[in-house]
């Protein structure tokens, strides 16, 4: 019998862990959804707000504090002074593993099962707290690995690497230049519907017409047809010239 004896590695070869980094499995899902909110603010370049993150999940303000807290005591926040909180390392990692559950859900919804792309966002919601890493990748080989989600989001890689190019709006394209579809928003079963409709969806090509002033209508012809967009709609639909 051998007495059990912790191996030690050299400390040059493994970096200890910093004391307060969390074991993401652990993560529940409220704290899950509190880091992919704070990610998608911070893609805007700014620290997030106790009211943004309340307007982002729908709950009083009052109730994000606490929560926020807890969560910077767990290393997953920083606190930027009088801005708000950003994601730390481990927070960033979090929150980009349940994005790319998120979204390679939503890709093999649609890829392997045969949804369209207006059902998938809320399975996706509830599935991407539940399903294990290993199943995500499996289901992401299954479809071929794809780089972006039905709706043109970016997958993170299982190593949480994310294209995080910035794209501009349909509703800031000029008028008589051409854009394709990057990425549409996917939180809007409706708008999504009525965006098939008009046969706009990533990779699409489209070109800009007349714009009407103050924020009105936008004239976007997709193949031979020509749409009026509102502006409002237009500036959910995110494109790179062409
Ligand atoms: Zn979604």
């Amino acid at each position: 019998m051998t007495a059990h004896k912790p191996s030690r590695r050299p400390r040059s070869a493994t970096p200890a862990r910093p004391a307060a980094e969390p074991r993401l499995i652990d993560l529940t899902a409220p704290v899950e959804d509190y880091l992919k909110a704070i990610y998608d603010i911070e893609l805007g370049d700014r620290a997030a707000a106790t009211n943004d993150i309340a307007h982002r999940l729908q709950i009083a303000p009052a109730s994000v504090s606490g929560m926020v807290r807890r969560l910077a005591e767990q290393g997953l926040l920083a606190y930027e002074r009088y801005k708000g909180v950003r994601l730390t390392d481990a927070g960033r990692r979090a929150a980009l593993r349940t994005i790319r559950r998120h979204r390679v859900i939503e890709a093999y919804l649609v890829k392997a099962l045969g949804y369209p792309w207006d059902q998938v966002h809320t399975e996706a919601e509830r599935l991407e707290h539940a399903a294990s890493d290993e199943l995500i990748d499996r289901m992401a080989a299954a479809i071929g690995e794809p780089l972006t989600d039905p709706h043109g989001a970016p997958i993170p890689t299982r190593d949480g690497v994310i294209d995080e190019t910035p794209h501009s709006a349909l509703a800031d394209v000029a008028s008589g230049a051409a854009a394709r579809i990057v990425r549409v928003g996917d939180e809007n079963d409706e708008m999504l519907r009525y965006l098939d409709s008009l046969g706009i969806r990533p990779g699409v090509r489209v070109t800009v017409g007349d714009r009407a002033p103050f924020d009105g209508p936008i004239s976007v012809r997709v193949g031979p047809v020509q749409h009026q967009i509102g502006h409002a709609l237009a500036a959910k639909i995110l494109v790179e010239s062409d």
